[in-house]
Order: C-alpha cells, then sequence, then structure tokens
C-alpha cells in the first residue's frame, strides 16, 4: 500500500473513511462511537479523499490541512510554528488511544483497531519526519528502530 500520510501525521492510506464500500465505512463509524464515543459521524457523512487530495475530508473543521497547503509544506513538521494549536490535538499514537480509551478497548478485536484507531498513529510519523526536516536530532533515528 503506497503511503498516505496527512499533514498533521494521519495514516491516510491506512483509513477506512477512503473506502467506496459503504459496509466498511459504515463498521469503522460505528467503532468510533463504541471506543471514543463520537455520536456525529455517519457512513453518508465519513467519506473522505485522503488529506492531500482534492474532494471531500472526513475531518470538515480541520485547521491544519488549509493551513499547511496555504504555507506549500507537506508536513506540519516542516513548519516553524510546528507543534501549533491547530493541530495538537491531532497528534494521537496508537499505544496512547489504547490506554485512554480504556476499558472501552479492552476486547478490541483486530478489525476494530485496523478500521477505527490504527490511522490516528500520528506521533510517530510526526517524529519520523520531524528528523527528516530537521527538528529532532539524526540519532533518534536509530533508537526509534531498536
Ligand atoms: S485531520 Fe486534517 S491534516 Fe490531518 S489527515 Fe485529516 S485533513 Fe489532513
Ligand atoms: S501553522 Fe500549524 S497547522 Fe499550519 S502548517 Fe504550521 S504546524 Fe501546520
Amino acid at each position: 500500500m503506497r503511503e498516505h500520510i496527512g499533514f498533521c501525521g494521519y495514516n491516510c492510506h491506512l483509513c477506512a473513511a477512503r473506502s467506496e464500500d459503504y459496509e466498511i465505512r459504515k463498521k469503522m463509524v460505528e467503532g468510533w462511537r463504541k471506543i471514543f464515543g463520537h455520536e456525529n459521524y455517519t457512513p453518508e457523512n465519513v467519506i473522505c479523499a485522503g488529506c492531500r487530495n482534492e474532494g471531500p475530508h472526513a475531518d470538515t473543521n480541520c485547521q491544519a490541512r488549509p493551513c499547511a497547503l496555504e504555507k506549500g509544506f507537506t508536513s506540519c513538521t516542516e513548519c516553524a510554528e510546528f507543534p501549533c494549536a491547530k493541530m495538537k490535538n491531532l497528534m494521537a499514537s496508537k499505544a496512547g488511544m489504547l490506554l485512554w480509551c480504556y476499558p472501552r478497548t479492552a476486547g478490541i478485536s483486530k478489525e476494530e483497531y485496523e478500521l477505527c484507531m490504527q490511522q490516528f498513529d500520528s506521533m510517530s510519523n510526526l517524529i519520523r519526519l520531524g528528523i527528516k526536516n530537521g527538528k529532532f536530532p539524526d540519532w533518534l533515528d536509530n533508537d526509534l528502530q531498536d
């Protein structure tokens, strides 16, 4: 699968919001309701072209995408203001979500995890891209691979 990382670091290439299959998006939003308590998302309003593409985007309130586009960046880690208030609430890790959402994540299935959580694992991408863009020292790259 071709990597497609959002400006905020989200794994767009792993997100079921990009699926044309209504049933897959339905399963995803049902999982979000169960795990995160999100009530507003439906298979109809969660359909996304992917952060770097034109078209509908699942997060219609995202402030990071228009800002990064206007500045001509491919990642917020290129920005002198990183990490700003517009994207801080988009920083997440899959490990953190599993813990913060416990006990709702206690019995999570592999399917629920893959549909509902893995796309939001932005922190590891932001660190990796942050190293590439001079925000962190190079030695961290080796350390993170341990
Ligand atoms: S939350 Fe915004 S910046 Fe992040 S992937 Fe979605 S549209 Fe892109
Ligand atoms: S100001 Fe914030 S949202 Fe905009 S490009 Fe910089 S880090 Fe991203």
